[in-house]
């Protein structure tokens, strides 16, 4: 599934190709996304018109024209690549063409994703709840521990609740909970005050880390058939259930928490 970075890399890869040339067309070959894409509006506002810049909010990509937005999300399979030729594929569902010849085009296979259009994001139904972004300046412990208290919820789930946090998904919760060393089942109001500054941090951290990382990648953007990879992280807990902790050798456990696997040590990672 694509994470912040990705995400973060996604708009990074697409936007020197597209920004302020015209857009001749947008063919959307299938709207059954998770909402129905709104094929004449989003084609009545594009069509001879420029984004002028894209922003991301949390995982979803702000693709800005003329003062209102273009949103999409990659949902759990999707990708935008940059082609300029008939490269078509079979879960290619969406082109945006330019004048030039460019077209962004979005591949999503399981659907989940979303291409909505809307006036003001602030007051979108998808993003105006959303928390901080964990790598802007509203982040860290103070906000964290401040929001966990009298919450009986276990911690990860805790900081992968986009209206606390956006962007923590599976993977960074898990990692960066193993760093801090606490245990994922923990009730979040149980968690102390310096731990939450000490799992702030490395929140930031790893995601830093993957969106440099992510920078190496850039270039599968641009032509070709191939979509543009998901990068592979160093993990330490994630996926590695039944090996042994880089760190004391003992077993990584796992245990499902609000339906998702989590991996923990349970040596290195305290209960509170
Ligand atoms: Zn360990």
């Amino acid at each position: 599934m694509p994470e912040l970075p990705e995400v973060e890399t996604t708009l990074r890869g697409i936007e020197p190709h597209i920004l302020n040339k015209e857009i001749t067309s947008v063919n959307i070959r299938q709207p059954s996304l998770r909402w129905s894409v709104p094929t004449n509006l989003i084609q009545k506002k594009l069509v001879k018109n420029t984004f002028s810049g894209i922003t991301r909010r949390g995982k979803y990509l702000l693709l800005q024209s003329s003062q209102e937005s273009l949103i999409i999300h990659l949902g759990m399979s999707g990708s935008l690549r940059i082609s300029k030729e008939e490269d078509l594929k079979k879960h290619d569902h969406i082109d945006i063409c330019f004048s030039d010849g460019t077209i962004l085009r979005y591949c999503d296979p399981r659907r989940f994703g979303c291409f909505l259009w809307t006036e003001n994001p602030d007051t979108h139904f998808l993003l105006k709840d959303l928390g901080p972004e964990p790598l802007g300046n509203h982040f860290n412990g103070e906000h964290l521990f401040a929001l966990s208290r009298k919450r009986k919820m276990p911690i990860k789930n805790f900081i992968m609740n986009s209206k606390i946090v956006v962007g923590v998904g599976n993977i960074y919760a898990s990692e960066a909970l193993f760093a801090a060393k606490i245990r994922p089942s923990c009730k979040a109001g149980r968690v102390p005050r310096k731990k939450y500054d000490l799992l702030a941090q490395e929140i930031v951290k790893l995601l830093r880390e993957s969106i440099k990382q992510g920078g190496t990648t850039l270039r599968d953007f641009v032509g070709g058939n191939n979509q543009p990879g998901y990068f592979k992280q160093s993990l330490k807990v994630y996926g590695r259930e039944g090996e042994d902790c880089y760190d004391c050798s003992f077993e990584i456990k796992g245990q499902r928490i609000g339906q998702r696997a989590s991996a923990y040590c349970p040596n290195c990672q305290s209960i509170f």
